[in-house]
């Protein structure tokens, strides 16, 4: 294993110091950086390689297959073209009513604070997003807030990616206290990938500013993968349930990184002992870039059945689907047709 010192650091150093050469990547991991085909470098750079050391210390060295190094390495499949695999697979740009807000369900509205990420994981379906032009300013506020006035029926407000826990805790805080001040929110719900791949970014400040909000908090992590989840990670995760904030993950089915009812069981176990619950399940979103990741409807079927019956109910994730313009994820199991 590969040894860097990743726990004593602060995330912010973290956030500060990640992998961006693909050919740095695999040498680090006693690779040979020859594996990369040309268009792997062209894949980069139309999306670069972000990798935190912390991720990469979890992966195995001398294996190219590693599931962990897999949904981060640029690969020249990027490259193709296939029917079906756009740049906006769920129509999200034709949703946004103001710059960084997107508002797709009735009660909940996404708000994108950012658009950067600690980690650029290969099968996004926002790898395409115009963030630049999608990402609220200060004075966007009043705005964002009249916006919110007039649709008394959103309770719910959803943080999302890019990773809203790249922002600094007091620019986080900055926002969770102007959601505060508006009665008719009651619950905020962060998206992150960050926990996992920087642990250390739970901080004490951070857990502090959640615990201590008049809005529910729920933390909805993204981990796909069982050797995700190291020991500090799920300390780290642990530490927020035992402060009664609701810990819930959601994956992603990619095929060559957890496309066995084996590891996703695996996964379901490890999340339930750092106090986290198997939340979402995800199909693949048709996203131009990531056709290589894409599984058959059968062999997804097959996949869940054997997750069923090898779990008890309240480990099993939802299998879902996100269709564009659909008020919310639709259900995939006992659909005949993905
Ligand atoms: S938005 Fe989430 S899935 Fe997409 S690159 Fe960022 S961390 Fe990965």
């Amino acid at each position: 294993m590969i040894n860097y010192l990743y726990q004593e650091q602060n995330w912010q150093s973290q956030l500060n110091d990640l992998i961006t050469d693909p050919q740095d990547l695999l040498q680090r991991l006693q690779l040979s950086p020859d594996q990369l085909l040309s268009g792997a470098l062209l894949a980069s750079e139309q999306f670069r390689l972000r990798v935190p050391h912390a991720f990469v210390s979890r992966m195995v060295p001398g294996n190219p297959l590693d599931p962990l190094l897999l949904q981060v390495l640029p690969h020249h499949l990027e490259l193709e073209e296939h029917e079906g695999f756009v740049t906006d697979p769920l129509a999200e740009e034709a949703a946004s009513q103001l710059p960084g807000v997107l508002h797709k369900y009735t009660s909940r509205f996404l708000l994108t604070l950012t658009g950067a990420c600690a980690v650029h994981c290969r099968y996004c379906f926002r790898r395409h997003f115009p963030y630049q032009q999608n990402q609220p300013r200060n004075n966007d506020w009043p705005d964002i807030q009249h916006y919110l006035l007039s649709h008394p029926a959103v309770n719910e407000i959803i943080l999302s990616g890019g990773d809203p826990l790249t922002l600094s805790n007091a620019r986080l805080s900055l926002w969770v206290k102007r959601l505060e001040s508006l009665s008719q929110i009651k619950i905020l719900r962060i998206h992150s990938r960050v926990p996992i791949v920087i642990p250390n970014r739970l901080d004490e400040e951070l857990v502090s500013l959640l615990k201590n909000s008049r809005l529910r908090i729920i933390l909805v992590v993204h981990s796909n993968h069982p050797a995700e989840l190291d020991d500090l990670t799920c300390a780290q995760l642990r530490q927020l349930a035992q402060q009664n904030i609701l810990v819930l993950n959601q994956s992603v089915l990619l095929k060559g990184v957890n496309d066995s009812a084996r590891v996703l069981t695996e996964l379901s176990h490890r999340l339930f002992e750092a106090q986290v619950m198997p939340y979402y399940l995800h199909v693949l979103d048709k996203v131009k870039g990531a056709h290589h990741f894409d599984l058959q409807a059968d062999q997804i079927d097959d996949i869940y059945k054997q997750m069923l019956a090898a779990l008890p109910g309240y480990l099993v994730p939802r299998l879902v689907r996100e269709i564009a313009g659909e008020k919310n994820k639709t259900p995939l199991y006992g659909v005949s047709t993905f």
